[in-house]
């Protein structure tokens, strides 16, 4: 999940990274359940996250991550010996197919929003103002995430995971088109 890139937040470190991995879990947790849950006081409906049973499936989904978002340069999956977690770098995403939890929606998401982030896809020239905003899992990252969230799965989860990061104390930015 390092995400490394040259010129694209090379050098900057990367100190969010154990509370954004945090904020994910429980929010992954929540979604593999979906369902109703209390919010603040108010009743949200999560969607249930996929689970990708093969390579084919987890391939078949981040084709259409690329489709969904026009402009996006292309992605490569292949999967991962030996290793725990998922990881992208300049392009390709890694992923332990072996490993339950990596197949899941929540872990393509996240190495997606790397790409987009690298590749300054979703958001141009974002990013640049903001040293957090430079690091692999900083302010920016946070934000595609969250739209990524928002777009694929539903607003809730979205929502749910914009929460999860603040109550981490992980600032994310807001997007407008
Ligand atoms: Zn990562």
């Amino acid at each position: 999940m390092e995400g490394g890139f040259p010129g694209n937040g090379a050098g900057v470190r990367d100190v969010d990274r154990a509370l954004v991995y945090s904020a994910e879990d429980q929010w992954s947790a929540a979604i593999d359940r979906g369902g109703p849950i209390d919010f603040f006081g108010s009743r949200l409906q999560l969607p249930v996250q996929l689970r990708f049973g093969d390579f084919a499936a987890a391939q078949a989904y981040l084709d259409r991550l690329v489709s969904s978002y026009p402009g996006t340069p292309t992605v490569a999956l292949r999967t991962r010996r030996g290793a725990a977690r998922a990881h992208y770098s300049q392009g390709v995403i890694a992923i332990p197919m072996q490993a339950p939890w990596a197949c899941r929606e929540s872990v393509l998401l996240h190495e997606f929003a790397h790409h987009l982030k690298a590749t300054d896809s979703m958001s141009p020239g974002d990013g640049g103002a903001d040293p957090s905003g430079q690091a692999a899992h900083g302010a920016t990252f946070r934000g595609i995430m969250v739209r990524l969230a928002g777009d694929m799965q539903a607003p809730e989860s979205g929502l749910l995971l914009r929460s999860c990061y603040e109550s981490n104390g992980l600032a994310v930015p807001v997007y407008v088109d």
